[in-house]
Order: structure tokens, then C-alpha cells, then sequence
């Protein structure tokens, strides 16, 4: 990773943790995750739980944010958060997770209006992109993480993109123990993702945008990632709901 791009870990929770529950992870983790202030830290806890954690994180360096959101402000779309009610709370959404483009349907053109939303209501989109088992053993991954960065991203001003983060996550890697190679997840970033950041902004803005590797990261594995130059830090899913394995991910990531 450069000196320019400030490492970056989130942890996703997806859909676990009552809010009583999620007090207490928190808890257990925000004084061990403030000593770590080399690195931007975020916190994804599911919709119900956000007002409780972001009260625990006030005053902190520990940000917030949602798993996802519309696009429209208001209206008629039951069981959907806005960007203005999750502008309430939080400065950070996840956009495009895997499993909301698997089970619910989620497009490159619907991800796109998401992040469009978060740039309207001045919000960090965590953009995830990544190919399908299927995709990788037939050798698309560079046409399918092509297609989710020039479509999920298109219209975004430049000015503002140094401000997103995009998470790298090879769908067959996410919560199946199987993780990337760091040597791939790197070179699907630097063959891939920056050239496709590049031809939307410009080189020296797609070199400023971070870049996450995200699928199976742990305590064990996360230092191999963090070596790789083109990545920035990761998305965690199961590992981010463990006060050790989280602790431990963030420092590595803050180590030089
Ligand atoms: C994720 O949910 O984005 C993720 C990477 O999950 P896991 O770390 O459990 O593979």
C-alpha cells in the first residue's frame, strides 16, 4: 500500500447481533480499536443496531455505517433505508455486497444509483466488486470486475472519487474459509481495478482510491494482504464479529 492511502478496515456484521449484543461488542472492541489510529476503522452493524453503536462511538475515531441503502429519499419502498436516514447516523455505506446482488437481486445499474445517492448525501460508499466461482474457473473475473467498477461507478464526479473505497471480494472467497491468494487479489486490483478506476477519473485519482481485499480474512491471513502493494485493507465479514481476530486485523493493517 502507498503513504498516500490511509489503510482502511471495516467490519461487516450482515444480518447478526440484537442491540443488546452489539453493545457489548463494542464494548469489548472500541478501546482497543482506537489505539490503532494508523487506520481508518468502520463499524457495519445491521439497521437496528445502529443508533445504539453510534452512540458508543461518538467522540471517536471508529466510523459508522450501514450494509446498504436506496436511493430515493423518501417514499414507498417498504423494509428500504434512505441515504437521509442513514446519513443520520452513519458516514460510510456498504453498496453492492455480493449477497445483496445475489439474493436480492442487486444490479451494476441499481448499485450505481446507490452510489450515486452516497455521493448526493456525502456519504463514504464501500463499492464491493467481484467475480462468481463459476465466473473465476471460466476465466471472467477481469470482464466481470471490469463491468461492476465502469457501471457501479459511472457518473461519479472525479472530484469526489478519491473519497470512495472499493472492496475487492471473489464471491467463492466470502464466508467459505477458501480466501484469494494475496498474489491474485492483488493483481485482480492492479490489473483490473485501477485500470478500470483510471479510465472513469484518471490516473492519479485511481491511484488515491483505496482498495480492499475482502473473503475469509483473519487474524492469520490478514498480514499477507496488507503486504501486497495495491491493497489497502479489507472488508471483514465473519472475523470483524470476534474481538481478537478484529483487534488483530486492524493492527496488521496499520503496521508498516
Ligand atoms: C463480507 O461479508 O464482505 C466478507 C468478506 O465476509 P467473510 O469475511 O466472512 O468472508
Amino acid at each position: 500500500m502507498t503513504p498516500m492511502r490511509k489503510p482502511f478496515v471495516a467490519g461487516n456484521w450482515k444480518m447478526n447481533k440484537t442491540i443488546e449484543e452489539a453493545r457489548s461488542l463494542v464494548f469489548s472492541m472500541s478501546t482497543k480499536l482506537r489505539e490503532i489510529s494508523a487506520v481508518e476503522k468502520v463499524l457495519c452493524p445491521p439497521a437496528t443496531a445502529l443508533l445504539a453503536v453510534s452512540a458508543m462511538l461518538e467522540g471517536t475515531d471508529i466510523g459508522l455505517g450501514a450494509q446498504n441503502m436506496h436511493w430515493e429519499e423518501k417514499g414507498a419502498f417498504t423494509g428500504e433505508l434512505s441515504p437521509v436516514m442513514v446519513k443520520e447516523l452513519c458516514s460510510y455505506v456498504i453498496l453492492g455486497h455480493s449477497e445483496r446482488r445475489q439474493y436480492f437481486g442487486e444490479t451494476d445499474e441499481t448499485v450505481n444509483r446507490r452510489v450515486r445517492a452516497a455521493q448526493k448525501f456525502d456519504l463514504t460508499p464501500i463499492v464491493c466488486v467481484g467475480e462468481t466461482l463459476a465466473e473465476y474457473e471460466s476465466y471472467r473475473t477481469s470482464e466481470v470486475v471490469a463491468r461492476q467498477i465502469k457501471f457501479g461507478l459511472a457518473d461519479f464526479s472525479p472530484a469526489l472519487a478519491p473519497g470512495i473505497v472499493v472492496a475487492y471480494e471473489p464471491v467463492w472467497a466470502i464466508g467459505t474459509g477458501k480466501a484469494s491468494t494475496a498474489e491474485n487479489a492483488n493483481g485482480v486490483v492492479s490489473t483490473v481495478i485501477r485500470p478500470a478506476l483510471s479510465a472513469l477519473f484518471g490516473e492519479q485519482t485511481a491511484r488515491a482510491i483505496r482498495v480492499l481485499y475482502g473473503g475469509s480474512v483473519t487474524a492469520g491471513n490478514a498480514a499477507e494482504y496488507f503486504t501486497q502493494p495495491e491493497i489497502d485493507g479489507a472488508l471483514v465479514g465473519g472475523a470483524s464479529l470476534k474481538v481478537d481476530e478484529f483487534v488483530a486485523i486492524t493492527q496488521s493493517a496499520g503496521r508498516p
